[in-house]
């Protein structure tokens, strides 16, 4: 598997992670905030450092933590508070990414705002779908 590297502005984190095979996608308000806009990011993926001199977490619900760069203030990881190995990474992290990659799923469609569509088909699901599915640890 092609292993990629990543980093953030200012390269205070930088990282590699497997080239991902899909992407996901997420709607939700939290997301939103903290992305500028819709996030897109590779799955939980198992991510290892070069440097993480200027990494902090940030606690955004009882059980996820969102990873990013205290200096240049990139956006970069999600981890799960009881699970903390593995994380999905921003998409616009990682160097390099194939074409041939796409976003698979759109996570809260139901709290997308209407100034903003994904082109192309996948499997769009709403909060409520997503909590069903995953139970509240996988979301916001
Ligand atoms: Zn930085
Ligand atoms: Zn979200």
């Amino acid at each position: 598997m092609d292993v990629l590297n990543g980093h953030c502005l200012c390269k205070g984190v930088s990282f590699t992670v497997d080239a991902p095979e899909h992407l996901d996608s997420c709607h939700c308000g939290q997301c939103r905030r903290w992305s500028g806009g819709p996030n897109i990011s590779l799955d939980f993926s198992q991510v290892t450092f070069q440097n993480k001199q200027t990494l902090k977490w940030y606690k955004s619900s009882d059980w996820a933590e969102r990873g990013f760069c205290d200096k240049c203030g990139s956006s970069l990881f999600y981890r799960l508070i009881d699970d903390p190995k593995k994380m999905t990474v921003c998409a616009g992290a990682v160097n390099n990414l194939s074409d041939k990659v796409t976003i698979t799923k759109e996570f809260f469609i139901d709290e997308k705002p209407s100034f903003y569509e994904l082109a192309g088909d996948r499997q769009k699901l709403t909060g409520a779908e997503v909590f069903a599915l995953y139970g509240a640890e996988e979301s916001n």
